[in-house]
């Protein structure tokens, strides 16, 4: 999956809970993930409580799912072939509970996610693809350029799936990792695409938390959104390049994919502009965006009008790049809740087109706040009265929201991006 960056912490797909970006960037987000390796196209969710009962063996454990998923439909014969031999992977529980303590900005993560040789073999691609694509776009109405963006990003394009059985690890997460719930709705679900025909168990791998194939669905996305546009009668996200990126197709389109649409372009912001306004919760049409002095860089040709309605990103604070976000932004967020991840996905998609790519610089001598660091930064907003919520080094609306309320004590501008020098500001002050 996606590279994440910042494995998140709960990610999934989603993750994640992450939505929030960290600090800066964060990276995608879906979750869970690992850092190359992390799940997709999940919803996001609070932990669940660990169960407080005695913990029982896998072996029992292991009897009781198969008891549900008999009763779910699940061929007994399929069940025990499907789990002979699997044991519990401590790895897969290192990596659920990984909680890295420094993760890359976000011009590092985008250095690697759209370089100049992933441009140029998604570009090779889409010409090698082309009639294939051209179907995909006449039937789900999603660019062939973003779909390919999300090949790259997802698997580099079919090359890098996974190489974790994936049955292993969700059961080993839905036994003894954090939110079990969820884990053992993938697991039964993945027990379900076993049953339909897709693959072999044998053939079934993936990443360590449970993504599947050249464009990483966890399971329940796979089951409700994959399709077989190759016509041999099985969703084939492993070994189908036409099945995966229609899938994706499918799976944007459900998201409420605009077609034609872009996904948000560069824009450039008058002086002394209010920051307050680049927050997820602004939403102004195009024509209060112009009004306000907020002037594109590379004017959109497509489907906008001056009513279309967007949001304002600075991905790194006032110092970076600010884009304007319209709905398909937040389709792809539904792929992979990171919103690193969704401007790479665009920017790349931008790339394959044509364009030149960011225009602004990004404050590349900026050193990001570390994981520890950021929970020192929401301990003091907190002592200082502005409510930033839970210490957790996840740096969500409501620490952005305390991070501008200082901001304006100190007469800085309100991005509500966290950086060196508000952490000393604030350590300053007790
Ligand atoms: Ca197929």
């Amino acid at each position: 999956m996606p590279n994440l960056l910042l494995r998140s912490l709960s990610h999934i797909t989603s993750a994640c809970l992450l939505l929030l970006l960290t600090a800066c960037a964060e990276a995608p987000a879906q979750s869970l993930a690992a850092a190359a390796d992390s799940p997709s196209n999940v919803s996001i969710r609070p932990p669940e409580p660990t169960a407080s009962a005695e913990k029982i063996s896998f072996a029992d454990w292991r009897a009781l799912l198969r008891s549900d998923a008999i009763a779910a439909g699940i061929d007994p014969a399929l069940f025990d072939r499907a789990f002979a031999g699997i044991s519990p992977n401590p790895d897969v529980l290192v990596a659920d509970s990984s909680q890295p303590e420094f993760t890359r900005p976000v011009w590092e993560y985008l250095d690697g996610a759209v370089s100049q040789q992933r441009i140029a073999r998604g570009r090779s691609l889409m010409l090698q693809h082309g009639n294939t694509l051209s179907r995909i776009e006449a039937r789900y109405g999603v660019d062939r350029q973003t779909l390919v963006a999300i090949w790259g990003l997802e698997s580099n394009f079919g090359s890098n799936i996974g190489n974790h059985n994936v049955i292993r690890s969700l059961a080993t997460l839905a036994y003894e990792g954090r939110r079990q719930v969820f884990w053992r709705s993938q697991l039964l679900a993945v027990l379900q695409i076993l049953q339909h025909g897709d693959i072999s168990p044998e053939r079934l791998v993936g990443s360590w938390a449970g993504a599947m194939g050249q464009t990483q669905f966890m399971p329940t996305t796979y089951n409700e959104h994959a399709v077989d546009f190759d016509g041999d009668g099985r969703r084939d996200l492993w070994n189908s390049s036409a099945d995966a990126l229609a899938s994706a197709a499918h799976y944007l389109q459900a998201s409420g994919w605009q077609k034609g649409q872009p996904w948000g372009y560069e824009v450039r912001l008058p002086k002394a502009f209010d920051y307050s306004m680049a927050d997820p919760e602004v939403r102004r049409s195009l024509a209060e965006w112009t009004a306000l002095g907020v002037e594109a860089l590379a004017p959109p040709a497509r489907h906008v009008t001056s009513e279309t309605k967007a949001t304002l990103m600075l991905p790194a604070g006032h110092r970076g790049p600010a884009f304007l976000l319209l709905s398909n932004f937040r389709s792809i967020l539904k792929y992979n809740n990171s919103t690193s991840y969704a401007l790479a996905i665009g920017l790349l998609a931008d790339s394959l087109r044509g364009g030149d790519g960011v225009r602004a610089a990004w404050p590349r001598e900026e050193r990001q706040l570390g994981r520890s660091e950021r929970i020192e930064l929401q301990e003091l907003l907190a002592q200082n009265g502005l409510e930033p919520g839970p210490a957790d080094g996840i740096i969500g609306a409501n620490t952005r929201k305390a991070v501008r309320a200082f901001q304006l004590q100190q007469g800085w501008p309100a991005d509500g991006y966290p950086t060196q020098d508000l952490l000393r500001r604030l350590r300053t002050r007790l």
